[in-house]
C-alpha cells in the first residue's frame, strides 16, 4: 500500500505530491521542498537532498535511517529513499497526478465515441508521455527508460 500526500515548496509557489512506498517512511521524512524557483537559493547537500529537473527535496536522515531500519540494513541515501519509492514524487513528476489525471480525462472521452480508437490512443498516450518526461529530464522517467 502506499499514500500520497502534497507539500508546498519553501518559496510557496508551488506544490508538490509524493508517494510512501509500503508507508515505511513517515511524512515527516521530507524536511524541506524546493521548487525551481527557490531552488537556486538551497545550498545543496547530497548527504541529505535530491535534485530532480530543478526541483530539490531535502529528507530528514535521521528519521530516514530509523524508519528504513524495518525494510534494509543499507546505508540510507536520499537516492535510495526516492529510486526505491520509499519516498518520492506521487508519478513521475511533482504535478503529474494532476497532469496525468486531465490527460486522460480527455481520452476517456474517446472511449465513448470510439473504444477501439481509444484503447489504441490510451496505449500510445503512455508511451509518448514517458518518451516526453525522459526527454525532459526527469529522474523517474529516465530510470524507467
Ligand atoms: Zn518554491
Amino acid at each position: 500500500m502506499c499514500t500520497s500526500n502534497t507539500k508546498t515548496c519553501a518559496c510557496g509557489s508551488a506544490s508538490a505530491d509524493f508517494a510512501y512506498r509500503d508507508d515505511v517512511m513517515p511524512d515527516s521524512v521530507v524536511e524541506k521542498l524546493f521548487c525551481p524557483r527557490c531552488s537556486s537559493g538551497a545550498e545543496f547537500d547530497s548527504g541529505s537532498m535530491i535534485r530532480d529537473n530543478g526541483w530539490v527535496i531535502k529528507y530528514d536522515m535521521d528519521v530516514a535511517t530509523f524508519s528504513a531500519s524495518r525494510v534494509t540494513r543499507k546505508e540510507v541515501t536520499p537516492e535510495w529513499l526516492f529510486d526505491e519509492g520509499y519516498c518520492t514524487w506521487q508519478g513521475v513528476h511533482p504535478g503529474d497526478m494532476a497532469e496525468s489525471a486531465r490527460e486522460r480525462e480527455e481520452l476517456i472521452q474517446l472511449s465513448a465515441i470510439n473504444p477501439r480508437k481509444y484503447f489504441e490512443e490510451f496505449r500510445k498516450w503512455g508511451i509518448h508521455r514517458m518518451e516526453r518526461l525522459a526527454r525532459e529530464g526527469w529522474r523517474k522517467a529516465n530510470v524507467a527508460a
